[in-house]
């Protein structure tokens, strides 16, 4: 969803001692084969990013999104075009999930922290043995940041996601009694936790109507002209002032999954798209001959 980050919020006792986690994963919205993306960068990691010829593929799709519609003379979505495309999002997916396994607040963070140049995937394998083995900040400290990377080493830039999730975990203990706080401002002062962090815990964990802006739904965004914007941040103003309140809970799932199923970066899937009669985008995908 991804990725941008820091740390935030003041809550309660969000965590169960669980020593397995049962899979909260959501069944994907329709689409087909998933391919592995990726979530926006994290603060705190402080290994340098390996050269990723498709992660650079996506940054330019997304900066081509972005630059196409940057000067453009766009008509602004109309609120009743704002509402329709969320009744059909909300018809299509009533409940949307994210894609990260995760038990409680706590494993949810540390999924999330870790998720930053890596896939759910891959993060989703590498969780289900660290979790096993630390399943609450106690248990994370104690593990240590060794064995913390002995669970993760098959994600990028796992060194430093070992040290954030170890300091993370010794913050919460230390000044929070375990609990990960449900506040936006806290939470990003953890190590490895930006404001797109903290927004999706606030969102899944405490039902926050939060939008966390990752590269899908930046890239989305821009795209359909829903809310244009440099910055992540100046796409997440921007929907929060133009998505309906009742909508804001799901927002954020729905347009991460739009983006990663249907409005793909290097080619989104326009005939097939439930808002391409909505959507800004000028150069729409025909559907493929035969
Ligand atoms: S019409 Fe195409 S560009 Fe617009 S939201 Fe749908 S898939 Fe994306």
């Amino acid at each position: 969803m991804a990725r941008n980050d820091k740390k935030s919020p003041p809550d309660t006792s969000s965590r169960k001692p669980t020593p397995k986690p049962a899979p909260k994963r959501a069944a994907a919205a329709a689409e087909s084969g998933r391919k592995a993306e990726q979530a926006a960068g994290k603060k705190g990691a402080r290994e340098a990013v390996p050269a990723v010829p498709e992660a650079a593929r996506r940054r330019r799709a997304v900066a081509n999104a972005a630059a196409a519609l940057a000067g453009r003379d766009i008509a602004p979505w109309t609120p009743a075009e704002v509402a329709e495309a969320f009744s059909r999002f909300e018809a299509a997916d009533p409940e949307p999930k994210g894609e990260l396994d995760y038990v409680d607040p706590f494993t949810l963070l540390v999924a999330v922290v870790l998720s930053a140049q890596a896939t759910d995937v891959g993060v989703n394998k590498a969780t289900r043995t660290l979790f096993a083995a630390a399943p609450t900040p106690e248990a994370m400290v104690a593990l240590g940041e060794e064995g913390v990377a002995g669970h993760i080493r098959t994600l990028g830039l796992y060194r430093g996601k070992a040290r954030n999730v170890v300091e993370l975990s010794r913050r919460l203990v230390a000044e929070f009694g375990g609990a990960v706080p449900a506040d936006r401002a806290v939470l990003e002062t953890l190590p490895g936790v930006g404001r797109k962090t903290a927004n999706v815990v606030l969102n899944i964990a405490f039902g926050h109507p939060t939008i966390a802006v990752d590269t899908h739904l930046f890239r989305v965004a821009n795209r359909t002209g829903l809310s244009a914007g440099k910055t992540p941040l100046e796409v997440e103003l921007g929907l929060e002032r133009v998505i309906p309140d009742r909508f804001k809970l799901h927002a954020h799932h729905w347009l991460i999954l739009h983006g990663r199923y249907v409005c793909k970066a290097r080619v989104p899937e326009c005939w097939r798209c439930l808002i391409a009669d909505l959507c800004r985008w000028p150069a729409k995908t025909p559907a493929p001959a035969g």
